[in-house]
């Protein structure tokens, strides 16, 4: 074992059925008396006005601008809203989108927030905000981001599609698999990357043959939390770092994104820390990490080649040279001929190759 910082994080986690009905309890528990309600347009928004209802008079609304990435300007439209409203919180009710958006007003406001994820990105377990200005996402950690309140619950999640199902688990499995060989990595966080992957891993491919699989769908959000716990405590290495690039410089889907990358991210790094790479493929139960995730992604029926979700031939190049520029710490030194290597198999969707 090496050296170890662990730090707790101050949220508190409400997490099973139904427990959306205590939403109003745990806004009074924080001592708010005007909230804000936040999503996506579409579907999500149909769900706000069901949680505006359940906080009553405390409730000041929905506000349903929320779009992915997280653009600054849509930000301000929020800010305006928030000002108007004079609220003192906010509800974040969806997927990282949302949440994002919750976050990034947190953060100009120091208003308190509970999210009520309804995907398995893991963003409402993290002090970490990517924010979109002029086309270039950038992402900060700062506690003030971090939601006061996560509301887990599995009712939510029983008509998330399966496609979309697969490729936010998978996204979740990402934080796991990075945290078991972070820079920061600790005898506790690697213990609930490793419980993290197994339960996705059981869960997503059930989702996939019946998505109404109750219990399928506790395990997988009960995973995607555990997941979205390590990306909060420990810092990422190459396989985020691509995947910022590739979604910053050719607008690809980001759960898509993970999918794709993440089995070749773990080739890639898999000579240089070979303990890691078994405890996840022991949490997996499969005997190769890389090809196991390869297969889960084709087993999923997730795409599996970049350029199937808009990626260029040209963009190989540039992707390996921005990656290149300011890397994140990564245990295997980052090399331009592996990099372009990794890169050309995952745009052509080709098996992962250390
Ligand atoms: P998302 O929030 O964009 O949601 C994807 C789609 O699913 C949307 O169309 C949404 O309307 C729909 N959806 C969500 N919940 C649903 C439900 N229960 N039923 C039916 N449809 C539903 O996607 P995401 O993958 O959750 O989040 C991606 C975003 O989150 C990206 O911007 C990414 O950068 C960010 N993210 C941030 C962190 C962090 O720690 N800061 C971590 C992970 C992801």
């Amino acid at each position: 074992m090496q050296p170890f910082v662990y730090e707790t994080l101050p949220s508190r986690v409400v997490f099973g059925q139904g427990t959306i009905g205590q939403i109003r309890a745990e806004a009074e528990r924080l001592g708010v008396r005007r909230v804000l309600v936040l999503s996506t347009p579409g579907r999500g928004e149909a769900l706000a006005h069901e949680i505006a209802a359940l906080l009553g008079n405390l409730s000041a609304g929905v506000h349903a601008g929320a779009v992915m990435h997280t653009p600054v300007e849509v930000t301000e439209v929020a800010l305006q809203v928030v000002r108007g409203a004079g609220v003192d919180a906010v509800v974040a009710i969806g997927g990282g989108s949302t949440i994002g958006l919750g976050k990034a007003i947190a953060l100009r406001t120091d208003l308190l927030q509970i999210a009520v994820p309804t995907t398995y990105a893991g963003s409402e377990m993290t002090p970490i905000l990517g924010e979109t200005k002029d086309g270039v996402k950038t992402t900060q950690r700062t506690p003030k981001v971090l939601p006061e309140v996560v509301i887990y619950d599995v009712d939510l999640t029983m008509g998330l599609p399966a496609s979309i199902a697969a490729t936010s688990g998978m996204n979740a499995m990402a934080h796991a698999v990075e945290a078991l060989y972070s820079k920061e990595r600790s005898p506790v966080i690697s213990l609930m990357a490793e419980e993290g992957l197994r339960a996705l891993a059981r869960a997503l491919p059930r989702i996939k043959d019946d998505p109404r699989d109750r219990a399928a769908r506790w395990d997988a959000f009960y995973g995607a939390w555990l997941c979205g716990a390590c990306l909060g405590a420990v810092g990422m290495a190459l396989h985020h770092k691509l995947c910022h690039v590739l979604g910053g410089s050719f607008d690809l889907p980001h759960a898509e994104t993970h999918t794709i990358v993440l089995p070749h991210a773990v080739a890639y790094n898999a000579p240089a820390v070979p303990d890691a790479i078994e405890r996840i493929a022991w949490a997996l139960g499969v005997a190769d990490a890389a090809q196991g995730l390869f297969e889960l992604a084709g087993r999923l029926g997730a795409e599996r080649a970049l350029r199937d979700i808009g990626m260029p031939a040209d963009g190989i190049e540039r992707a390996v040279q921005t990656a290149l520029v300011a890397p994140y710490w990564n245990p295997r030194p980052l090399e331009e001929g592996g990099l372009r290597d990794l890169l050309t198999r995952a745009w052509n969707g080709n098996p992962p190759q250390a």
